[in-house]
Protein backbone atom coordinates (compact mmCIF):
# COMPACT_ATOMS: atom_id res chain seq x y z
CA UNK A 1 0.00 0.00 0.00
CA UNK A 2 1.99 2.70 0.95
CA UNK A 3 0.65 5.20 -0.38
CA UNK A 4 -1.85 6.81 2.94
CA UNK A 5 -0.82 6.94 5.87
CA UNK A 6 -2.10 8.01 9.61
CA UNK A 7 -0.12 11.36 8.68
CA UNK A 8 -2.99 12.42 5.90
CA UNK A 9 -5.52 11.51 8.16
CA UNK A 10 -3.77 14.07 10.85
CA UNK A 11 -3.74 16.64 8.14
CA UNK A 12 -7.17 16.43 7.15
CA UNK A 13 -8.77 16.19 10.73
CA UNK A 14 -7.20 19.77 10.60
CA UNK A 15 -8.44 20.69 7.52
CA UNK A 16 -11.88 19.47 8.15
CA UNK A 17 -12.83 20.20 11.77
CA UNK A 18 -14.49 23.41 11.58
CA UNK A 19 -16.70 22.50 9.06
CA UNK A 20 -18.12 19.28 10.90
CA UNK A 21 -19.09 18.05 13.16
CA UNK A 22 -17.76 15.88 15.98
CA UNK A 23 -20.31 13.68 16.74
CA UNK A 24 -21.01 11.81 19.67
CA UNK A 25 -20.41 8.04 21.12
CA UNK A 26 -23.16 7.06 22.69
CA UNK A 27 -23.21 3.88 24.72
CA UNK A 28 -25.97 1.24 23.93
CA UNK A 29 -27.41 -0.65 27.56
CA UNK A 30 -29.70 -2.81 25.62
CA UNK A 31 -27.21 -3.91 22.99
CA UNK A 32 -24.44 -4.39 25.23
CA UNK A 33 -26.94 -6.63 27.23
CA UNK A 34 -27.56 -8.48 24.37
CA UNK A 35 -24.07 -9.40 23.28
CA UNK A 36 -22.46 -9.70 26.64
CA UNK A 37 -19.79 -6.57 25.47
CA UNK A 38 -19.90 -2.83 26.26
CA UNK A 39 -21.28 -1.63 22.70
CA UNK A 40 -21.50 2.20 21.80
CA UNK A 41 -22.91 3.43 19.05
CA UNK A 42 -20.55 6.39 17.25
CA UNK A 43 -23.42 8.66 15.71
CA UNK A 44 -22.40 9.72 12.38
CA UNK A 45 -26.22 9.95 11.30
CA UNK A 46 -25.82 13.29 13.71
CA UNK A 47 -23.38 14.52 11.04
CA UNK A 48 -23.76 17.94 8.97
CA UNK A 49 -26.12 16.47 5.79
CA UNK A 50 -27.22 13.51 7.29
CA UNK A 51 -23.98 11.07 6.73
CA UNK A 52 -20.00 11.19 7.48
CA UNK A 53 -19.71 11.81 3.75
CA UNK A 54 -19.00 15.01 4.23
CA UNK A 55 -15.83 14.30 5.90
CA UNK A 56 -14.40 12.93 2.90
CA UNK A 57 -16.46 15.34 0.38
CA UNK A 58 -14.77 18.62 2.35
CA UNK A 59 -11.06 17.34 2.40
CA UNK A 60 -11.44 16.88 -1.03
CA UNK A 61 -13.02 20.14 -1.81
CA UNK A 62 -10.44 22.09 0.37
CA UNK A 63 -7.39 20.24 -0.93
CA UNK A 64 -7.98 21.37 -5.15
CA UNK A 65 -5.88 23.87 -6.74
CA UNK A 66 -6.77 27.37 -7.54
CA UNK A 67 -6.96 26.27 -11.08
CA UNK A 68 -9.53 22.95 -9.89
CA UNK A 69 -11.94 25.22 -7.97
CA UNK A 70 -12.58 27.85 -10.83
CA UNK A 71 -13.72 24.67 -13.10
CA UNK A 72 -15.90 23.44 -10.48
CA UNK A 73 -16.56 19.93 -9.38
CA UNK A 74 -18.94 17.05 -10.59
CA UNK A 75 -19.44 13.65 -9.16
CA UNK A 76 -21.38 10.80 -9.34
CA UNK A 77 -23.64 9.00 -6.20
CA UNK A 78 -26.45 7.06 -4.70
CA UNK A 79 -26.96 10.58 -2.76
CA UNK A 80 -25.44 11.08 0.54
CA UNK A 81 -21.89 11.43 -1.08
CA UNK A 82 -23.49 13.51 -3.42
CA UNK A 83 -25.42 15.79 -0.61
CA UNK A 84 -21.71 16.14 0.98
CA UNK A 85 -19.97 17.53 -1.83
CA UNK A 86 -22.66 19.91 -3.15
CA UNK A 87 -22.82 21.19 0.43
CA UNK A 88 -18.62 21.31 1.02
CA UNK A 89 -18.69 22.95 -2.51
CA UNK A 90 -20.99 25.42 -1.55
CA UNK A 91 -19.04 26.15 1.46
CA UNK A 92 -16.08 26.51 -0.50
CA UNK A 93 -17.98 28.77 -3.22
CA UNK A 94 -16.96 26.09 -6.12
CA UNK A 95 -20.02 25.25 -8.90
CA UNK A 96 -21.13 21.87 -8.28
CA UNK A 97 -22.77 19.20 -10.57
CA UNK A 98 -24.06 15.53 -9.40
CA UNK A 99 -25.08 13.03 -11.96
CA UNK A 100 -26.98 9.92 -10.05
CA UNK A 101 -29.21 6.67 -11.67
CA UNK A 102 -32.64 5.94 -11.93
CA UNK A 103 -32.13 3.73 -8.73
CA UNK A 104 -31.66 7.32 -6.43
CA UNK A 105 -34.61 7.68 -4.10
CA UNK A 106 -36.42 11.08 -5.15
CA UNK A 107 -36.06 12.37 -1.39
CA UNK A 108 -31.78 11.99 -1.75
CA UNK A 109 -32.28 14.08 -4.82
CA UNK A 110 -34.31 16.63 -3.56
CA UNK A 111 -31.76 17.61 -0.74
CA UNK A 112 -29.15 17.89 -3.50
CA UNK A 113 -30.63 20.30 -5.12
CA UNK A 114 -31.62 22.12 -2.09
CA UNK A 115 -28.03 22.43 -1.67
CA UNK A 116 -27.68 24.40 -4.69
CA UNK A 117 -26.37 21.65 -7.13
CA UNK A 118 -27.20 21.21 -10.51
CA UNK A 119 -28.41 17.59 -10.73
CA UNK A 120 -28.92 15.15 -14.03
CA UNK A 121 -30.56 11.98 -13.51
CA UNK A 122 -28.65 9.08 -16.00
CA UNK A 123 -29.03 5.52 -16.53
CA UNK A 124 -30.11 2.83 -14.16
CA UNK A 125 -26.25 2.11 -12.91
CA UNK A 126 -23.89 4.44 -11.10
CA UNK A 127 -21.33 3.06 -13.81
CA UNK A 128 -24.08 4.82 -16.54
CA UNK A 129 -23.98 8.22 -14.58
CA UNK A 130 -20.24 7.88 -14.56
CA UNK A 131 -20.34 8.76 -18.51
CA UNK A 132 -22.19 11.71 -18.11
CA UNK A 133 -19.10 12.72 -15.68
CA UNK A 134 -16.58 11.49 -17.78
CA UNK A 135 -17.77 14.22 -20.73
CA UNK A 136 -18.15 16.98 -17.98
CA UNK A 137 -14.42 16.16 -16.95
CA UNK A 138 -13.31 16.48 -20.94
CA UNK A 139 -15.38 19.03 -22.39
CA UNK A 140 -15.60 21.32 -19.24
CA UNK A 141 -12.57 20.64 -17.33
CA UNK A 142 -14.52 19.73 -14.30
CA UNK A 143 -12.76 17.98 -11.39
CA UNK A 144 -14.57 14.85 -10.43
CA UNK A 145 -14.36 13.25 -6.67
CA UNK A 146 -15.69 9.67 -6.74
CA UNK A 147 -17.20 8.82 -3.87
CA UNK A 148 -14.67 6.46 -2.00
CA UNK A 149 -11.64 5.16 -4.27
CA UNK A 150 -9.27 8.73 -4.17
CA UNK A 151 -7.00 9.57 -1.33
CA UNK A 152 -8.43 12.89 0.30
CA UNK A 153 -11.76 11.17 0.43
CA UNK A 154 -10.47 8.45 1.89
CA UNK A 155 -7.88 10.89 4.25
CA UNK A 156 -11.10 12.51 5.34
CA UNK A 157 -13.50 9.24 6.24
CA UNK A 158 -10.57 8.44 8.45
CA UNK A 159 -10.67 11.01 10.73
CA UNK A 160 -13.84 9.16 12.07
CA UNK A 161 -11.21 6.57 13.16
CA UNK A 162 -9.34 8.98 15.30
CA UNK A 163 -12.44 10.78 17.25
CA UNK A 164 -13.80 6.67 18.09
CA UNK A 165 -10.07 6.50 19.26
CA UNK A 166 -10.29 9.92 20.96
CA UNK A 167 -13.73 9.48 22.12
CA UNK A 168 -13.32 5.55 23.77
CA UNK A 169 -9.40 4.56 23.94
CA UNK A 170 -10.37 1.14 25.17
CA UNK A 171 -11.77 0.51 21.94
CA UNK A 172 -11.67 -3.72 20.80
CA UNK A 173 -13.55 -3.99 17.88
CA UNK A 174 -15.20 -1.44 15.32
CA UNK A 175 -18.25 -2.46 13.16
CA UNK A 176 -18.13 -0.11 9.62
CA UNK A 177 -20.76 -0.53 6.99
CA UNK A 178 -19.25 -0.82 3.49
CA UNK A 179 -19.59 -0.29 -0.10
CA UNK A 180 -17.08 1.09 -1.80
CA UNK A 181 -15.11 0.63 1.30
CA UNK A 182 -13.35 5.08 1.62
CA UNK A 183 -15.01 4.79 5.27
CA UNK A 184 -13.67 1.57 6.24
CA UNK A 185 -10.40 1.96 4.65
CA UNK A 186 -9.88 5.41 6.27
CA UNK A 187 -10.78 4.24 9.11
CA UNK A 188 -9.05 0.89 9.87
CA UNK A 189 -5.79 2.79 8.64
CA UNK A 190 -6.67 5.02 11.25
CA UNK A 191 -7.18 3.04 13.95
CA UNK A 192 -4.52 -0.01 12.68
CA UNK A 193 -1.95 2.31 12.77
CA UNK A 194 -2.58 3.73 16.51
CA UNK A 195 -3.30 -0.23 17.52
CA UNK A 196 -3.04 -2.92 15.62
CA UNK A 197 -5.15 -5.31 17.90
CA UNK A 198 -8.15 -2.70 17.09
CA UNK A 199 -10.34 -5.58 15.26
CA UNK A 200 -11.98 -4.17 12.49
CA UNK A 201 -15.26 -5.86 11.12
CA UNK A 202 -17.08 -4.59 7.59
CA UNK A 203 -20.49 -5.21 6.79
CA UNK A 204 -22.58 -5.02 3.54
CA UNK A 205 -26.36 -6.00 2.78
CA UNK A 206 -26.29 -9.37 0.84
CA UNK A 207 -27.80 -8.17 -2.12
CA UNK A 208 -25.20 -6.73 -4.57
CA UNK A 209 -22.07 -7.28 -1.83
CA UNK A 210 -19.30 -5.99 -4.22
CA UNK A 211 -16.75 -5.43 -1.92
CA UNK A 212 -17.40 -8.81 -0.33
CA UNK A 213 -17.34 -10.45 -3.42
CA UNK A 214 -14.63 -8.79 -5.01
CA UNK A 215 -12.95 -10.00 -2.03
CA UNK A 216 -13.48 -13.49 -1.98
CA UNK A 217 -12.60 -13.63 -5.58
CA UNK A 218 -9.57 -11.86 -4.83
CA UNK A 219 -9.92 -9.26 -7.52
CA UNK A 220 -12.57 -6.32 -8.08
CA UNK A 221 -15.50 -7.97 -9.61
CA UNK A 222 -19.20 -6.40 -10.62
CA UNK A 223 -22.44 -7.77 -8.97
CA UNK A 224 -25.77 -7.02 -9.94
CA UNK A 225 -27.20 -3.53 -8.32
CA UNK A 226 -30.59 -4.90 -6.63
CA UNK A 227 -32.69 -2.53 -4.48
CA UNK A 228 -32.22 -2.92 -0.94
CA UNK A 229 -32.92 -1.01 2.14
CA UNK A 230 -29.15 -0.10 2.76
CA UNK A 231 -29.69 1.81 -0.68
CA UNK A 232 -26.53 3.79 0.32
CA UNK A 233 -24.24 0.96 -0.48
CA UNK A 234 -25.42 0.35 -3.65
CA UNK A 235 -22.91 0.17 -6.73
CA UNK A 236 -19.83 -1.62 -7.23
CA UNK A 237 -16.20 -0.80 -6.21
CA UNK A 238 -14.78 -0.37 -9.62
CA UNK A 239 -12.84 -2.99 -11.29
CA UNK A 240 -10.08 -0.37 -11.69
CA UNK A 241 -9.82 0.33 -8.19
CA UNK A 242 -6.89 1.67 -7.42
CA UNK A 243 -7.00 2.17 -3.47
CA UNK A 244 -9.92 0.75 -1.41
CA UNK A 245 -9.86 -3.17 -2.94
CA UNK A 246 -6.27 -3.45 -1.33
CA UNK A 247 -6.25 -1.21 1.61
CA UNK A 248 -9.97 -3.51 2.58
CA UNK A 249 -7.70 -6.30 1.49
CA UNK A 250 -5.09 -5.25 4.23
CA UNK A 251 -6.57 -3.88 6.89
CA UNK A 252 -9.98 -5.43 7.21
CA UNK A 253 -10.45 -8.62 9.54
CA UNK A 254 -13.64 -9.40 8.65
CA UNK A 255 -16.18 -9.08 5.97
CA UNK A 256 -19.68 -9.99 6.82
CA UNK A 257 -23.20 -9.91 5.61
CA UNK A 258 -26.79 -9.64 6.20
CA UNK A 259 -30.20 -9.69 4.57
CA UNK A 260 -32.77 -7.58 4.11
CA UNK A 261 -34.65 -8.54 6.77
CA UNK A 262 -31.95 -8.33 9.38
CA UNK A 263 -31.79 -4.41 8.26
CA UNK A 264 -35.65 -3.53 8.89
CA UNK A 265 -35.27 -5.11 12.58
CA UNK A 266 -32.10 -3.15 12.77
CA UNK A 267 -33.99 0.17 11.82
CA UNK A 268 -36.81 -0.95 14.13
CA UNK A 269 -34.60 -1.20 16.80
CA UNK A 270 -32.50 1.93 16.44
CA UNK A 271 -36.11 3.86 16.54
CA UNK A 272 -37.60 1.89 19.75
CA UNK A 273 -34.88 0.92 21.42
CA UNK A 274 -31.94 3.43 20.64
CA UNK A 275 -34.47 6.51 20.12
CA UNK A 276 -32.80 7.08 16.80
CA UNK A 277 -34.01 7.37 13.62
CA UNK A 278 -31.49 5.93 10.72
CA UNK A 279 -30.82 4.14 7.17
CA UNK A 280 -30.52 1.20 6.11
CA UNK A 281 -26.57 1.66 5.33
CA UNK A 282 -26.44 2.92 8.85
CA UNK A 283 -28.20 -0.05 10.59
CA UNK A 284 -26.09 -2.71 9.29
CA UNK A 285 -23.78 -2.94 12.40
CA UNK A 286 -26.51 -3.25 14.71
CA UNK A 287 -28.08 -5.80 12.39
CA UNK A 288 -24.57 -8.19 12.84
CA UNK A 289 -25.03 -7.46 16.12
CA UNK A 290 -28.66 -8.68 16.65
CA UNK A 291 -28.21 -11.60 13.98
CA UNK A 292 -25.49 -13.15 16.34
CA UNK A 293 -22.84 -13.22 13.36
CA UNK A 294 -20.05 -11.20 15.63
CA UNK A 295 -18.53 -12.78 18.78
CA UNK A 296 -17.00 -11.52 21.95
CA UNK A 297 -17.29 -7.77 20.64
CA UNK A 298 -15.98 -6.63 23.74
CA UNK A 299 -15.74 -2.82 23.81
CA UNK A 300 -17.11 -2.36 20.51
CA UNK A 301 -17.99 0.73 18.20
CA UNK A 302 -20.91 0.74 15.40
CA UNK A 303 -20.40 3.47 13.00
CA UNK A 304 -24.08 4.24 12.60
CA UNK A 305 -22.52 5.63 9.05
CA UNK A 306 -26.31 7.62 7.99
CA UNK A 307 -29.54 8.85 8.91
CA UNK A 308 -30.91 10.15 5.25
CA UNK A 309 -34.35 7.54 4.57
CA UNK A 310 -37.20 8.06 2.95
CA UNK A 311 -39.62 9.09 6.30
CA UNK A 312 -42.28 6.80 4.69
CA UNK A 313 -40.49 3.89 4.24
CA UNK A 314 -38.90 4.69 7.56
CA UNK A 315 -42.89 4.79 9.19
CA UNK A 316 -43.87 1.33 7.61
CA UNK A 317 -40.44 -0.54 9.12
CA UNK A 318 -41.31 0.95 12.68
CA UNK A 319 -44.72 0.08 12.33
CA UNK A 320 -43.68 -3.64 12.19
CA UNK A 321 -44.49 -3.73 7.82
CA UNK A 322 -42.57 -6.64 6.42
CA UNK A 323 -41.02 -4.50 3.79
CA UNK A 324 -39.80 -5.34 0.34
CA UNK A 325 -38.17 -2.61 -1.43
CA UNK A 326 -37.60 -5.07 -4.45
CA UNK A 327 -41.23 -5.22 -5.68
CA UNK A 328 -41.82 -1.29 -4.51
CA UNK A 329 -40.03 -0.31 -6.97
CA UNK A 330 -41.68 -2.99 -9.43
C1 LIG B 1 -21.50 5.84 1.44
C2 LIG B 1 -22.12 5.28 2.64
C3 LIG B 1 -21.62 4.09 3.23
C4 LIG B 1 -20.48 3.29 2.64
O1 LIG B 1 -19.29 4.02 2.48
P1 LIG B 1 -18.13 3.52 1.49
O2 LIG B 1 -17.03 4.45 1.72
O3 LIG B 1 -18.68 3.59 0.09
O4 LIG B 1 -17.84 2.10 1.87
C5 LIG B 1 -22.21 3.67 4.40
N1 LIG B 1 -23.26 4.31 4.95
C6 LIG B 1 -23.77 5.43 4.43
C7 LIG B 1 -24.91 6.09 5.10
C8 LIG B 1 -23.22 5.95 3.25
O5 LIG B 1 -23.73 7.07 2.73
Amino acid sequence: MGLLTLDDIEKAQQTIHSAIQKTPIMPSAILSHITEGNVSLKLENLQTTGSFKLRGATNAVLSLSAEQRSAGIVGVSTGNHGRGLAYAAKNANVKCVICMSELVPENKVQAIKAQGADVRIVGRSQDEAQIEVDRLVNEKKMTTLPPFDHPDIIAGQGTLGLEIVEQLPEVQTVLVPVSGGGLISGTALALKTINPDIRIIGVSMEKGAAMFESQKAGKPVQVPETPTLADSLGGGIGLANEYTFQMVKDLVDELIVVNEAEIAQAIHHAYWEEKLVIEGAGSVGIAALLSGKVSSPGHCVLVISGSNIDMKLHKRIIDGENVNVALDQG
